[in-house]
Parts: structure tokens; C-alpha cells; sequence
């Protein structure tokens, strides 16, 4: 074991997605709270930075407007913005007269290694092992493993800071079902994160199955249905979900994504919010309208002359089991919940675009248990800083991103509002206002301003409103 004792940090970043890039673009050049800079460091097990690189399928388009960079929302005039990426390739004229709001999926990604190119402090290819408070140094210690090229592990090393933002992000997640066949290698069952590098396995299988009905399945399925000969397509699409719903995309529903949506948010009462996530599943696991509508229109061009297309929609069911026959097709048990039917499906190929899942944070933390607060799901209890509650001992943070869906709502993973929420960080990491943060950002003005009752109470009897006709 290298340990290198150096000068401890001011914030020690864990994952480089998104959101902690975000954080490091805007804590570039940031000064301390006595003298000279913030010291950071921010550490990836990846060799670079890569956003769902097994989905940016040809066309893809972000869900967010272009403003949702990585911090034009915290600091429209940040060097880090997306226009200023643009203005460095010399394209904001094309981009200027292609009126996109959103943005290629490939161009968010591109944009992002350019950040992660330039922002100091950045280290790839060190994976975090544990992390442990140090009470007597006032400092938390993070051990690493450095990696190289393959991924082994080539070094060891720890460094110290005073405190710590948590971006580790999401897993791709697979049902239990069909956890074996996804492992078998020799069976084409995949994750649709890592569809790109199996495109052209799964497009040379005679029989394709997708299976979900969020935004990576609908793309999937485009995708394959584009590329399959007409009347020859030979797919099936299958979803859990009652119907491929869009997802909810009218101005007031969006500002769900609002800074004030979260703060209501977690002002409710543990229950209330656990209620409330999977109960707003539209505003998340839906499908784009657009993806949609071209999904509808690859299926209608393929009746103009007569005919329908060799593909099977079907909402409504779940995969129970799943097994191989012979090396390799795959039977898929089903079961259609509304009918109460059961059925088998014999098929070449599965994509399972069955969503992600917050990656765990125990073993990440297990040094740290004692310290840390839980709620009554064991959960880590998170203020509205995105601080966990730690004991009062500790001296330091433990700032989370995107790993606080539980007590900030559906807007954690969203990019906008990445921005906002490591401005909110650094606001309160530096004790200063580095980005002053308006206190209304929605319309919609969220739950009811408590008031006292009056005193004494109304003597006249308040009877309800008739129904409007
Ligand atoms: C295909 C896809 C498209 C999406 N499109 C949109 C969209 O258009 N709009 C929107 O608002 N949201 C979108 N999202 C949701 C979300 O905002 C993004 O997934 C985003 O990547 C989240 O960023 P993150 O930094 O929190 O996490 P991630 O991007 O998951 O990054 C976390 C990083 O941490 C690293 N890491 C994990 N553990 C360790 C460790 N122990 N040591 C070191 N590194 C570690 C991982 O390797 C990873 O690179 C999309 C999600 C997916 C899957």
C-alpha cells in the first residue's frame, strides 16, 4: 500500500458523471474561505469521461433543453457552458440556424469530455474503496485503487479532505428473472446500457425482443425496427406498464424539475414523499412523444402498400421466468396482468431495457456507519443542503448527488437541475454566495403557506361550496 500523506483537501469528489463534473466546473477558481483557491479533487473508476456511451444511438436527443449544461443554470457567463463549447469549436453559427433546443445525445456527451479534458483535478481511472473519519485529524480519509488500461488494479493510495460529494450515480439494473441468461455468455441478453456494443449481434439474431417501456426501450426498438428489412422486422416489444405512456412534458408539470418543487418536496413527511415517488412515474419512465410518434410513423410507412409489419406491441405483461433452450434461444415465460393469461415466447435475442437503480452506498460507507443518520427504511437522512446528518462530531460534509431521490423527489437524477444543486453545495461549502440563488423558481406555487387558525374560532358554520354543474 502507497499511502500518500498529502495536504488535505477541501472537497474530495467520488464518480465523475454529470453531476460531480458540474460541481468541479463550478468550483473551478473558487477561492477558499481563508486564502487562495478551494482545493479539490474529483476521482473516476472510468480510464475517461463517458456518458451512456452503449446509448448514444444515432439521432438520440437529450429530454432537457441545451441550458441544462453543466452550469448555465447555476452561472450563464461560466466558461464551462455549452456555448462557450461551441464558440471553442467554432459551430455556434450552425448551431444558431439549427434552432435545437435539445441536443443530440453524441453532443452532450462531446461537450462533457471537453469539460472533463479541461477542468483541473480530475483523476480517471481511480476507483474509491472506502471511506473513514479520521476524529483526531478532523479529516475523512479516502482509499483508492488506481487502475490501468484493463482495469486491473495497479496502485493503491488515500488522500484527506474536509469533506466529501457523493456522485457515484445509478447501475443498470436487471430483474431476477433474468439475471442468469444475461449472464451466460453465450445467450445474446443484454442490458440496453451496453446495446451499442452489441448492436450488431442482436440486429444479426432472427428474432428480437425488447422488454420495457421507458425511453431506452422506445429508442431501442426504433432503432432495430429502422434497421430491419420491411415486412421481415421479426420484433417484439413487451412492457410491464399498462400502455406505452408518454412521459409528462407540459410546462407545469416540468416544473416538478423546479428548485421549489424540491424544496416542498422534502418539507413532507417520510411517508408522504415514499408515497409520492412511484406514484409520479410519468414524469420520469415515460416515453418522449417524438420517439413515439417516429416510432408510429417507421410502423405505418411499412403498411403503405398493403401488409402489416412483423412486430408485436404488448403492454401489460411480465416476464416471470426465463430460460435457454438448446445454446442459444431463449423461452420467455409471460404472464399479462390485466388478462390473467399466461404464454410463452421463444426468441433469439433480449434487450432488457428494465432502468437503473442509485448505486449502493454501504460498502462505499461502511466506515462511516456509525456516523451517519438513517431514516426508518435505513436510508441516509439528507438536509435540504444535500448534506447526510452525520453526528455532530464530524466536523466535515458528505454532500450527495443524485443519491437523494428519497428526500429531494424525482428531480435527482435530472440534469437540470444538476447545476442548481452544486451551486447549492459550494454556497454552502465556502459559508459565501459564490451563486446567489433566487428564492422563487416556478409558477406553481407548491403545497399551503401555514398559517394559525384564527382565535377565537368563527361562530358561523362553514358548509362546502356546491359542485360546479
Ligand atoms: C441513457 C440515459 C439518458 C439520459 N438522458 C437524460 C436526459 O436527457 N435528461 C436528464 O435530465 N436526465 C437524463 N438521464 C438521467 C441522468 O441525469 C443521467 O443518467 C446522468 O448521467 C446522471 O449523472 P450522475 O453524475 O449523477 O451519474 P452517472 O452519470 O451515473 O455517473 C456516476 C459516475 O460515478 C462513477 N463511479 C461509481 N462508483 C465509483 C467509485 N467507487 N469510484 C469512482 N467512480 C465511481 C461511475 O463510473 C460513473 O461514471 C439519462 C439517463 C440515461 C441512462
Amino acid at each position: 500500500m502507497t499511502a500518500q500523506l498529502d495536504a488535505p483537501h477541501d472537497l474530495v469528489g467520488i464518480g465523475i458523471g454529470p453531476s460531480n463534473l458540474s460541481l468541479a466546473a463550478l468550483a473551478h477558481g473558487l477561492p477558499h474561505q481563508g486564502a487562495g483557491e478551494l482545493a479539490t479533487a474529483f476521482y473516476e473508476q472510468r480510464r475517461d469521461f463517458r456518458w451512456h456511451p452503449g446509448l448514444l444511438i444515432d439521432g438520440t436527443t437529450l429530454q432537457v433543453p441545451f441550458l441544462a449544461d453543466l452550469v448555465t443554470l447555476a452561472d450563464p457567463s461560466s466558461p464551462w457552458s455549452f456555448l462557450s463549447y461551441l464558440k471553442h469549436k467554432e459551430r455556434l453559427y450552425p448551431f444558431y440556424f439549427a434552432e435545437q433546443f435539445h441536443i443530440h445525445r453524441a453532443e452532450y456527451d462531446a461537450y462533457c469530455r471537453w469539460v472533463a479534458g479541461r477542468v483541473p483535478g480530475l483523476h480517471f481511472g481511480h476507483q474509491v474503496d472506502a471511506v473513514r473519519w479520521n476524529p483526531e485529524r478532523d479529516l475523512f480519509e479516502v482509499d483508492f485503487t488506481q487502475l490501468d488500461p484493463a482495469g486491473e488494479a495497479e496502485a493503491l493510495g488515500r488522500t484527506h479532505t474536509r469533506n466529501l460529494a457523493l456522485g457515484i450515480g445509478t447501475a443498470p439494473h436487471i430483474p431476477d428473472p433474468l439475471r442468469p441468461l444475461a449472464e451466460a455468455p453465450t445467450v445474446p441478453v443484454i442490458h440496453s446500457a451496453d446495446y451499442l456494443d452489441n448492436r450488431q449481434r442482436i440486429l444479426a439474431a432472427e428474432h428480437v425482443t425488447v422488454i420495457g417501456s421507458g425511453q431506452s426501450g422506445a429508442e431501442v426498438f426504433l432503432d432495430l425496427l429502422r434497421a430491419r428489412p420491411a415486412g421481415r422486422e421479426r420484433l417484439t416489444w413487451l412492457a410491464r406498464t399498462p400502455s406505452f405512456a408518454p412521459m409528462e412534458y407540459s410546462k407545469l408539470g416540468l416544473e416538478h424539475f423546479t428548485p421549489d418543487y424540491t424544496r416542498y418536496f422534502h418539507s413532507l413527511p417520510e411517508p408522504v414523499r415514499d408515497h409520492l415517488v412511484p406514484a409520479q412515474w410519468q414524469l420520469h419512465k415515460g416515453i418522449d412523444t417524438a420517439t413515439i410518434a417516429a416510432i408510429h410513423d417507421e410502423l405505418y410507412r411499412r403498411t403503405l402498400h398493403g401488409g402489416w409489419p412483423d412486430a408485436v406491441l404488448t403492454p401489460g405483461v411480465t416476464v416471470r421466468t426465463a430460460g435457454r433452450v438448446a445454446t442459444t434461444k431463449v423461452e420467455l415465460h409471460l404472464e399479462h396482468t390485466e388478462q390473467g393469461a399466461r404464454s410463452r415466447l421463444t426468441t433469439d435475442a433480449v434487450v432488457l431495457a428494465t432502468g437503473y437503480r442509485e448505486r449502493p452506498l454501504t460498502r462505499l460507507l461502511a466506515g462511516l456507519d456509525p456516523y451517519l443518520r438513517k431514516d426508518s427504511s435505513g436510508r441516509p437522512r439528507i438536509d435540504d443542503r444535500y448534506r447526510m446528518i452525520l453526528d455532530p462530531s464530524v466536523t466535515g460534509s458528505i454532500f450527495v448527488q443524485n443519491g437523494e431521490r428519497h428526500t429531494h423527489g424525482v428531480g435527482a437524477p435530472d440534469l437540470g437541475l444538476a447545476a442548481w444543486r452544486s451551486a447549492a453545495i459550494l454556497n454552502t461549502l465556502t459559508g459565501k454566495e459564490p451563486y446567489p440563488q433566487p428564492p422563487r423558481t416556478a409558477f406553481t406555487t407548491f403545497g399551503l403557506e401555514p398559517r394559525p387558525e384564527p382565535h377565537p374560532r368563527p361562530t358561523v358554520e362553514l358548509r362546502p361550496l356546491a359542485d360546479h354543474a
